[in-house]
């Protein structure tokens, strides 16, 4: 990706990625925006709650109201069909892995075929099993829509 003063007129700095590496980098840019609305959101009930200070900052034309706001709206889009529990699963506790370099030390999410399931740990065989464990994939996080 090319950075942004590299750039002449025209350009994006998405212009020469690959399908693949354009599709991670907007799960990224998701999990960023999601991390963001849950942030500020606490960041305002917190204020509200302590404070009781009705705040120019939460305005629709302050930062912190219009990141709340735009948020929201893009978040909301997106949403529409999966509940917050398929959300949890999907991007807080497994895509992470798979869209950041992980902690070093830090267990990681793996998948036993045999088992049908994701560990998460830093064992490299399955403790029901003992089968050889597999990174876990984008293809593991595809997910169907609440009904
Ligand atoms: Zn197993």
């Amino acid at each position: 990706m090319k950075k942004a003063r590299e750039l002449r007129w025209g350009e994006t700095p998405f212009d020469r990625m690959s399908h693949e590496d354009l599709l991670i980098h907007a799960k990224r840019m998701f999990l960023a925006l999601t991390s963001l609305h849950s942030v500020v959101s606490q960041h305002k009930v917190s204020d509200e709650h302590f404070n009781k200070l009705n705040l120019p900052y939460w305005s629709n034309d302050g930062m912190g109201g219009k990141a709340l706001n735009l948020s929201k709206r893009t978040l909301g889009k997106i949403k529409r069909g999966y509940n917050s529990d398929n959300i949890y699963r999907m991007f807080f506790r497994y895509a992470k892995d798979v869209l950041f370099e992980p902690d070093e030390n830090a267990s990681r999410w793996q998948v036993c075929d045999h088992c049908k399931m994701f560990l998460g740990t830093t064992d490299t065989a399955c403790c029901f099993c003992k089968n050889r464990l597999r990174k876990l994939t984008m293809a593991d996080l595809m997910n169907e829509p609440s009904s």
